[in-house]
């Protein structure tokens, strides 16, 4: 079973139930909720996350994780380790157009056409986190250390599969090989178990780039993230933990990717300055720039997401546009679906690897996503633009949208992943 090119180097893994590739958030999840369930579980990652460092201000990658994200990652008995770190609730959402004075080109800082949804609308004490990524990483994986029937291997990359009638094998870059029931492709956007499973993509490249900015700031933590749009892109803000009584917030300002290489060129001063003028009154006092990245935004979609032997989760199997916070919400939907699956493999001694099980995991998860990838696209459109006729229709639709409670409701519901 070793490669033989490096067969001298190491012994094989053991054999195990499942082995997934990507020890992401959503790799790490799944792992963690098929190993409750008594499999045995192998997770291959090319690199171990950083250590937690409480004294360090927050990461520059953060998602709102929605509270149904909440609710799985309690199930699974990872949410405790992430209460334990840091992590900061939002009670609020806004969304409006930024919109100019036509006389003076002056911002209005009237908000008619604001649509604002609040956690008290669905009986809820908050409408989600923001949680850095490796703080969500790090608490699935000390949940991952409990479990006696899981085994971790880092600093390991997936460079071969063969897959046969009983068993998928995977050879890592050293020549070991692991012999597995099921492979799951938790790897990412540029997923390689996809790619050796000859899994096909549909991908589209956005106009727009995210420049994703952490700053500090003087007032305190605000319970609300709100975006606001613009033809060139939203402008979004997002609520961080203190860190030693100091108080930061994300700030997401989606451009053309001209206008992101001068912004990311600027010096922190120019860039408080552009921040300053571009973004609206909501923002708190800004202290300073702490960091700053940017990030293209690619519409993925797998083609199928199953093969014989391997399935794919999360980011290999999709990646949508953030504007509304969606990715890896959407990531643990389809990890708390395979583990439904699998549970029910389990109870009636089913072969997991089976492909009419793993298409019931993609029949409940594909048309999911789809939707929500065509409903980020529906409002990418819709708003980047300054066709006049088109700008009245959207803004009367933020306003009329606040005063229709039901609508607005059922709107939350499905945002924070509780329909
Ligand atoms: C600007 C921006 C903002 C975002 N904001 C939000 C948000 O607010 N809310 C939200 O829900 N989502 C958000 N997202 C999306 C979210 O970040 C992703 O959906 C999420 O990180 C995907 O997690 P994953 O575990 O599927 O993949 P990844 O995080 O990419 O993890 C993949 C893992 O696989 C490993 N790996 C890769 N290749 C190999 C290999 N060959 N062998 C072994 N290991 C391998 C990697 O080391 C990594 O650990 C945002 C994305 C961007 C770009």
């Amino acid at each position: 079973m070793t490669d033989p090119q490096n067969a001298s180097l190491s012994e094989n893994l053991p054999d195990t139930d499942i082995c997934i590739v990507g020890a992401g958030m959503v790799g790490s999840a799944v792992a963690c909720g098929l190993a409750n369930l008594g499999y045995r579980v192998t997770v291959i990652d090319q690199a171990a996350p950083p250590a937690y460092a409480p004294q360090s201000p927050p990461d520059i990658r953060v998602s709102a994780l929605s509270y149904a994200s909440e609710c799985f990652l309690k199930d699974i008995g990872a949410w405790k380790h992430t209460q334990a770190m840091r992590s900061c609730p939002y009670r609020q959402l806004a969304v409006w157009e930024k919109l100019a004075s036509p006389l003076s080109g002056a911002p209005l800082q009237s908000r008619l056409n604001k649509t604002q949804f609040d956690a008290q609308q669905v009986k809820l004490p908050y409408l989600g986190h923001i949680v850095e990524n490796n703080v969500t990483q790090l608490a699935l994986h000390q949940t991952m250390a409990t479990k006696s029937s899981l085994q971790t291997v880092f600093g390991r990359r997936v460079k071969l599969l063969r897959v046969d009638n009983e068993y998928a094998v995977l050879t890592l870059d050293n020549g070991q090989c692991v012999r597995a029931r099921l492979v799951v492709g938790a790897d990412g956007a540029q997923s390689r178990v996809r790619e050796l499973a000859c899994i096909g993509l549909n991908s589209d490249q956005y106009e727009q780039q995210a420049m994703v900015i952490t700053v500090s700031h003087a007032s305190p933590q605000q319970e609300i993230t709100w975006q606001a749009f613009t033809s060139t892109g939203p402008l979004a803000y997002l609520p961080l933990p203190a860190v030693d009584g100091q108080n930061y917030g994300s700030l997401v300002w989606y451009n053309l990717p001209e206008n992101i290489n001068k912004l990311m060129q600027l010096d922190d001063q120019s860039l408080m300055a552009s921040i300053h003028k571009e973004f609206p009154s909501e923002l708190p006092a800004l202290q300073s720039i702490v960091s700053k990245g940017r990030f293209p935004l690619v519409k993925r979609h797998a083609q199928q997401y199953t093969t014989e032997r391997v399935v794919l989760v999360g980011d290999a199997a999709h990646t949508i546009n953030p504007l509304a916070g969606q990715g890896v919400n959407l990531g643990f939907k389809d990890a708390a679906a395979l583990i439904a699956q699998l549970s029910l493999a389990r109870a009636s001694s089913e072969d997991p690897g089976k492909l009419s099980l793993l298409k019931k995991y993609e029949a409940m998860r594909r048309p999911a996503n789809s939707q929500m990838m065509l409903l980020m696209d529906m409002f990418y459109h819709t708003f980047s633009n300054d066709i006049a006729p088109l700008k009245a229709v959207r803004n009367l639709g933020l306003h009329f949208a606040n005063h229709a409670p039901w609508a607005k409701t059922k709107v939350l519901k499905y945002a924070i992943g509780l329909n």
